[in-house]
């Protein structure tokens, strides 16, 4: 890697593309990095689509070929943004070519290719980012901090859920979303991003039983199509948990939640207090301290303010907002931060393996209807 400049080289320019590629711009912009950002290459399906997404979005050069970005000596971290089933041969590949290697969620279509990622970059020692973005919210890491402080005791219970409603409507098209050859459906889509929190604040999951439904039996093979294809994959999915820690739990995801946008959110109960987050309303968080006076007893609501970590570069003035790209923002943060000897970034592909360890348990669980110990 070239001495203080990170040499980026972006694969697909979807929605998660762009996010990216806003993020790799604005971080810079927000944040005192220990290291510049220069994006370097783009990759897409093809020349066109490459090279028109690098000029909107700023790439120095574009390929239509992703093998040619990964394998580029210029190029120090490759960001996967394509559809799932591509994760795994892409980032073997940059492992194998000596990138660091930041992939989006889901890891990987099922847990046995994501065990293959994890240690393929243990071998090679390669340093691996995984986008769950959402607990790099500052009032996720104030909640973090708080049950790690001892602030809300013991914790009992975590009942969280990831409910939207982009596939609610039959008419809605195929998709690489419903392709099993990227995995499961909301389960994984979904389903990861509210393992990962119960991960993050709680602990690793232990044992689960599940149940796992597809609404939607069949869709249209195309936008506008009257010919129709089965869907193989899950519309909604729930879990009872136990944690290693002896915590229970339950999680749930849809994306046929008739009007549910961004409702990823958690109540989290401990012995001595409770938190609640929803990212419907991503700046707040919602904090419940047993032992008040009982004309006080109750809720309080905390909007995100420059004393929670990573929000004041953006704004000095309390409750004023950061948005979804501003998540991805401190995320690229984190990346840079970990890139240049500083605090390692999680969740990295070890991590995000046993994320994917829940979302097969609970496929396997629902299958074969019994308690799955992983
Ligand atoms: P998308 O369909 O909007 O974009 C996918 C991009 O990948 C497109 O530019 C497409 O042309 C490109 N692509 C597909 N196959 C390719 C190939 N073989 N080579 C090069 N480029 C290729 O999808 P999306 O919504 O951006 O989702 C992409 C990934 O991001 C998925 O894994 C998804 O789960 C994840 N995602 C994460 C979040 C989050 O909050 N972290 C949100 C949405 C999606």
């Amino acid at each position: 890697m070239s001495a203080k400049t990170i040499r980026v080289g972006l694969i697909g320019s979807g929605f998660m593309g762009r996010s990216h590629a806003l993020a790799f711009r604005m971080a810079p912009a927000v944040f005192d990095l220990p290291a510049g950002i220069e994006l370097a290459m783009l990759a897409d399906v093809d020349e066109p689509t490459a090279a028109a997404a690098a000029k909107t979005l700023c790439f120095e050069r574009s390929t239509g070929d992703w093998r040619q970005l990964v394998n580029d000596p210029n190029i120090d971290l490759v960001a996967i943004t394509t559809p799932n089933k591509w994760h795994k041969p892409m980032a073997l590949a940059a492992i194998d070519a000596g990138k660091a290697v930041y992939c989006e969620k889901p890891l990987a279509p099922n847990a046995s290719d994501a065990k293959a990622m994890a240690d393929a970059a243990q071998a090679k020692g390669a340093l691996t980012f995984v986008g769950f973005n959402y607990l790099k919210n500052p009032l996720v890491c104030l909640a973090r901090d708080l049950v790690q402080s001892g602030e809300i005791g013991e914790v009992w219970s975590f009942r969280g859920w990831h409910a939207e409603d982009y596939m609610r409507d039959a008419a809605e098209p195929w998709s690489w979303r419903l392709d099993p050859a990227g995995g499961a459906g909301v389960v994984a889509d979904l389903g990861s991003h509210i393992i990962a929190m119960a991960h993050f604040l709680v602990g690793p999951i232990e044992t689960l039983s599940a149940d796992i439904h597809t609404v939607i039996k069949e869709r249209p093979v195309a936008a506008g199509s009257i010919a129709t294809k089965p869907v193989e994959v899950d519309d909604m999915a729930r879990a009872l948990l136990r944690f290693a820690n002896g915590a229970s739990g339950m999680i749930e995801a849809s994306w046929v939640a008739s009007g549910r946008k961004l409702n990823l959110a958690f109540e989290l109960t401990g012995s001595l207090g409770t938190i609640i987050i929803d990212m419907e309303r991503m700046n707040e968080i919602r904090l419940y301290r047993a032992g008040a006076d009982g004309r006080e007893d109750g809720f309080k609501t905390i909007l995100a303010n420059a004393d929670h970590a990573d929000y004041a570069p953006f704004c000095p003035a309390p409750g004023h907002q950061l948005g979804f790209n501003d998540i991805k923002a401190i995320e690229v943060k984190h990346i840079i931060d970990a890139m240049m000897g500083g605090p390692s970034f999680q969740p990295d592909f070890a991590q995000a393996y046993a994320v994917q360890k829940v979302v097969d348990g609970m496929l396997t669980s629902a299958r074969e209807q019994r308690w799955v110990h992983l």
